[in-house]
């Protein structure tokens, strides 16, 4: 950034640096704990005080294995307290902390690990196996690999010989306990995402200090995640999937705790660590929501302290909102957004008229995404590029711009991935709301397009979710010989329920243009799901996007 033009302010210049946020936690929250479920079921307890220390060790064992500013860290684990020590260590000395999804078919981490061209590989044991199976693979930049344990285990995969392998607390207390975390250029690149390839060959988000920290305040906000030190905050967002949502930032910046769930994931682990480590605010992907829920239908179970859960990454349905209220007095927060987003845009928090709507329309607007947060902008365009209305009825392509938003994803030139004006096509289909509510209507490539109007997959998906038959629900463009497209509607039922085709049918009226009900309805067991839990709607439409021209419809 230049000098400014005119007279300088006359404040302190410090940059916005992931380390200051740390430090601040341990000075000011030290006895805060972070608690993770270990690999064997146990807790293990620490403190932001305690994983300052630990992290400054780490970056000074990363700095004495040669790894150099701008340097790529990767990381292959669950959330626990060492992956969060790596998330601090690697950014705070000027490296690049890259999380990659291990969920992703082994040919995808292989690819990734070679774009980010990644200098030390931080490993869960549990990952091994993985790392034997891409071996042959693994970048030639790759020096060192960390194994996220205590010690070494007796046998490891065959590896490239070069490779030198440490475990983490060996490296740890191998190190020296006077790192002092080094002044950065608050542009410098702090972490590495990738997208999940839904749209393609998984491309890299390139965060920097100051992008993070600046989302970490948005984020903080008190209509969006609004942590505060009495919070004892549990991201069940993977710390690989964008940054766990920001919350490891966020947390520290307000002195909250961090209850980190490891591995286990299902309903019945994340109610008992709720319970026995007071959560009082929880984040994740509405399937994890969706198992929650039917875990605690089954036992019976409470939640004793949970306030509220924030869901995101795919359309909150109203079965989730309402059940968590009624059931067990949680509200459901919804937010959008996406990794080239750091990854959060908006956020859905009432404004007065809203509070005051009759309890069924508030309801209903809680499925909105929500309200952009300060700093950034939004707008919805129409095929010329033209801004449309905000009447929350128009729908066009959503845009974003902000001091967190990709300006160019990695190894691309500056500026490369926004338009003439600025602005990030986010991909998504969107209308806005005079009350400034973005709702997202489908993704560009999801919106059913027949006879040259526009249908919403996802209202369609809205509706047909809160059947009493439905588990699960998925809308598709199908082929048709004289609407171009039609919708299909692929149903997963509940167990022990037979919906009809017709029944189905029956909960779009009234709902809904006549001309959007789906052309046909198919039972199906399961549907596909991508590696961060989204429907996969390529894979369906491979499979059944010729379905309705084999049915010979007119
Ligand atoms: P990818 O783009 O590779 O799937 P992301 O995790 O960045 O990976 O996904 C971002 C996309 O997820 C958004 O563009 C949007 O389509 C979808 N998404 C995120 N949050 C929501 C939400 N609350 N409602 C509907 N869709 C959402």
């Amino acid at each position: 950034m230049s000098e400014p033009s005119g007279l300088s302010g006359l404040m302190q210049g410090h940059g916005l640096l992931i380390s200051s946020l740390l430090r601040h936690a341990a000075r000011h929250h030290a006895d805060t704990e972070i608690v993770s479920r270990r690999a064997d079921g146990g807790l293990d307890r620490r403190s932001w005080a305690g994983i300052e220390a630990r992290a400054r060790r780490l970056a000074a064992a990363f700095r004495a294995l040669g790894v150099a500013e701008g340097e790529r860290i990767a990381t292959l684990a669950w959330n626990d307290w060492r992956h969060l020590e790596v998330y601090y260590a690697a950014p705070g000395m000027g490296a690049v902390c890259h999380t990659v999804n291990p969920r992703l078919h082994p040919s995808d981490i292989a690819y990734i690990l070679n774009d980010a061209a990644d200098k030390v590989l931080c490993i869960d044991p549990g990952f091994l196996p993985l790392l034997g199976a891409i071996a042959a693979e693994l970048p030639t930049s790759l020096t060192d690999i960390v194994l996220l344990d205590d010690t070494l285990p007796a046998t490891l995969p065959a590896l490239p010989a070069h490779l030198r392998l440490h475990a983490h607390e060996a490296l740890i207390d191998a190190a020296a306990g006077d790192f002092v975390w080094p002044v950065l250029d608050e542009r410098a690149a702090s972490a590495l995402c990738y997208t999940s390839g839904t749209t393609g060959r998984p491309k890299g988000v390139l965060y920097s200090h100051r992008s993070t920290v600046l989302h970490a305040f948005g984020i903080n906000m008190a209509d969006a995640m609004g942590f505060r030190a009495v919070d004892r905050v549990m991201p069940v967002v993977p710390m690989f999937h964008v940054n766990a949502w920001g919350i490891p930032y966020a947390a520290a910046m307000a002195g909250a705790a961090l209850i980190l769930p490891g591995r286990q994931l299902d309903g019945a682990s994340l109610h008992a660590l709720m319970n026995a480590e007071q959560v009082s605010m929880s984040a994740g992907v509405p399937t994890v929501w969706l198992n929650l829920l039917a875990h605690l239908r089954s036992t019976g179970g409470r939640l004793d302290t949970v306030q509220r859960i924030m869901t995101g990454g795919t359309a909150c349905t109203s079965l989730l909102i309402d059940a968590f209220a009624d059931e067990y007095g949680v509200r459901m927060e919804h937010a959008w957004g996406m990794s080239e987003i750091s990854p959060v845009g908006t956020y859905h928090a009432l404004k007065p008229a809203q509070s005051a709507l009759p309890e069924a329309e508030r309801r209903r607007h809680l499925l909105k995404q929500g309200r952009v947060l300060a700093l950034l902008d939004m707008k919805i365009v129409d095929g010329e590029g033209r801004e449309l209305p905000w009447d929350g009825v128009q729908f066009g392509d959503l845009k974003l711009r902000g001091p967190w938003v990709t300006a160019a994803y990695f190894g691309q030139a500056p500026g490369s991935a926004l338009d003439a004006d600025g602005w990030f096509a986010t991909g998504d289909v969107a209308t806005i709301d005079a009350d400034g509510f973005m709702e997202i209507t489908d993704r560009s490539k999801d919106v059913i397009k027949s006879g040259g109007e526009w249908i919403s997959s996802i209202a369609l998906e809205n509706i047909a979710q809160s059947h009493p038959d439905v588990a699960e629900a998925a809308v598709i463009a199908a082929r048709h010989p004289k609407w171009d497209e039609r919708p299909l509607l692929l149903v997963v039922p509940r167990p022990g329920r037979t919906p009809t085709e017709a029944g189905l049918l029956d909960a779009f009226t009234g709902k809904v243009p006549k001309w959007w009900l789906p052309d046909a309805v198919l039972i199906v067991g399961e549907l596909p799901h991508t590696a961060t839990g989204k429907l996969q709607k390529t894979a369906l439409r491979a499979r059944y996007a010729d379905h309705l021209l084999a049915l010979k419809t007119d």
